[in-house]
């Protein structure tokens, strides 16, 4: 079997001025050096990318930005940031289709997908997340919404066994709420959302996809998601915002691994 190495992604949301996210690199890196058997990195604002990215160079620290402009490369679209600027800043990733910025910005599937193509085209491995509103879930349309999101994801990619991703199953009604999912809803969505991209993609894409979960996800719960089969890691909002805390929630994290087999991050760096 496929042994996909967890991946733990911190999202500061709008937090942190530049010395308060170099003063938190330079915290946590002490933490990651000994670790091994995952892969974790950090979205911080997009003000603060390229000073983390110069504090976390040649460490175990990936850095992620929290959204990415669907047009691109260049062009006359103010207040956008195109994927080639994040990779040019030293971005390896980027998170795309949060669902804060599907319910405050608008951002349909069909804007997640231009973004997930630009994304791949400037070689940033996107975290493209899923998940249905706590009406959906109680109207039983949770697997519905979900694979309609799965979807338009699937669309954007023209060879899926090359091009990496990762996907992010977060219930809305979990994000920020304290109220995660528990760890067997979580492994049954995560079930479905493999089983949806082996019909699309087969076998070998389904076995060795990232699917994490996010959602109110803390140091003293990570450890009931991660033992899941098909829990591949963590995005994680409010409880990466202290680097100690985060260190702690990564720690227990990497301890229910084996520490071998290959990271996603490695084909983006
Ligand atoms: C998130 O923002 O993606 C998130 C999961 O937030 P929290 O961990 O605070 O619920």
């Amino acid at each position: 079997m496929t042994h996909r190495v967890p991946l733990i992604i911190g999202n500061w949301k709008m937090h942190k001025t530049v010395a308060e996210a170099v003063h938190y690199v330079t915290v946590i890196i002490p933490h990651l050096i000994p670790l091994t058997g995952c892969e974790i990195g950090v979205a911080p604002a997009f003000t603060a990318l390229a000073a983390v990215s110069a504090a976390a160079a040649g460490t175990p620290l990936h850095v992620f930005a929290q959204d990415v402009a669907a047009e691109g490369p260049t062009g006359a679209f103010t207040g956008e940031v195109a994927a080639e600027m994040l990779r040019d800043v030293g971005c390896q990733g980027v998170i795309i289709g949060h669902s804060e910025r599907r319910r405050y910005y608008g951002e349909t599937d069909g804007v997640v997908a231009a973004k997930v193509r630009r994304a791949l085209e400037a070689r940033l491995l996107p975290a493209v997340c899923v998940g249905e509103t706590l009406s959906e879930r109680e109207a039983n349309a949770a697997l519905d919404v979900v694979e309609r999101q799965l979807r338009g994801i699937a669309d954007a990619l023209t060879d899926a066994a090359k091009q990496p991703i990762v996907l992010a199953y977060e219930p809305v009604w979990a994000i920020g709420t304290g109220r995660a999912a528990t760890p067997e809803l979580a492994q049954a969505m995560h079930r479905h959302i493999r089983a949806v991209w082996e019909a699309r993609f087969g076998a070998s894409a389904a076995a060795t996809l990232r699917i994490l979960y996010g959602g109110s996800v803390t140091a003293d719960n990570i450890a009931g998601f991660i033992a899941q089969p098909d829990v591949d890691g963590a995005l994680v909002g409010g409880a990466s915002l202290s680097p100690d805390g985060f260190a702690q929630l990564i720690r227990r994290s990497c301890a229910l691994t084996s520490g071998d087999g290959e990271g996603v991050l490695r084909s983006v760096e």
